[in-house]
């Protein structure tokens, strides 16, 4: 039973990565279109420095177009083998990033939830980072949850300090708390992406796991590039931003990832 549910799991999840790299593929054809016609309209051109000129354009285009497939290439062959391709890192990291908003305007156009869409690439991401770690430990592990995990009527600060929480049970964050103790992992509870910014440089952490809502895991990734964050999507049984909740078997997945412990334990 529980390994049909965990194969179920596994195909919703390869489901979910594929929307992102489908989209991917999409903006590139879309871009090789643009070359093309690009270049069928210098071939029109009668002007000799009009035509000189387009061709120098279109072959800057063309190198960058094959730079570009070169790195989606790259990290759909990393997704698919579970592999590191190092040399490409870089290049594949400048595909995602030239390659993202045109994914998301395309598939919006395609009628997909621009929710759904960052969610696969919080897949694809996260699965990147476990190739790219999963052969290193990292001892200095922050865990990085959003505000808006506290139960709303609870009176601490706990922004100011994840200490001032009374751990009555009422949200999260005492979960989080004894998560944090049981794994070693620092817990920093951040009111947006500005404060997370700030807790990552003054800890100076070597990997990150951060709870936070599709939008916000996907601009943070995109903006601490260079360090490896696994993203966590909160559940937002009350709408956005009020009493969210967290998975905590995926949050210690994760951070036990990084340490490159296996097993999730039970006492809790
Ligand atoms: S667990 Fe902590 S943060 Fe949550 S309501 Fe209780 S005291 Fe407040």
């Amino acid at each position: 039973m529980s390994s049909t549910i965990k194969k179920n799991k596994e195909a919703e999840q390869r489901a979910k990565k594929r929307i992102f790299v489908g989209l991917l593929l999409g903006s590139l054809l879309f871009l090789a279109a643009v070359v093309a016609f690009a270049w069928w309209l210098v071939s029109r051109q009668a002007f000799y420095l009009n035509k000189i000129l387009l061709t120098v354009v279109i072959a800057v285009a063309i190198v960058f177009f094959v730079l570009l497939s070169v790195g989606l290439l790259g990290l759909i062959w990393s997704l698919w083998r579970s592999k590191e391709i190092a040399p490409l890192q870089s290049i594949m990291r400048t595909a995602t990033r030239v390659l993202f908003p045109l994914a998301i305007w395309m598939g919006k156009w395609l009628g997909l939830a621009e929710e759904k869409i960052k969610s696969s690439y919080i897949q694809v991401s996260n699965q990147l980072v476990r190739t790219q770690t999963k052969l290193k430990a990292y001892q200095k592990v922050m865990l990085l949850a959003p505000h808006c995990l506290q139960w709303i009527h609870c009176p601490h600060k706990i922004t100011i300090n994840v200490d001032n929480c009374k751990r009555c049970g009422h949200c999260p964050i005492a979960d989080l708390l004894d998560l944090a103790q049981k794994t070693g992992a620092h817990l920093e509870v951040v009111t947006g992406g500005t404060m997370a910014r700030k807790v990552i440089k003054e800890y100076h952490p070597q990997a990150v796991v951060a709870i936070a809502c599709e939008r916000d895991l996907t601009s943070g990734i995109q903006d601490v590039e260079g360090l490896p964050v696994l993203g966590i999507v909160n559940e937002r049984p009350e709408g956005p931003c009020a009493n969210t909740r967290v998975d905590l078997s995926k949050v210690e997945e994760a951070i036990r990832g990084f340490r490159q412990e296996t097993g999730i334990s039970n006492e809790r």
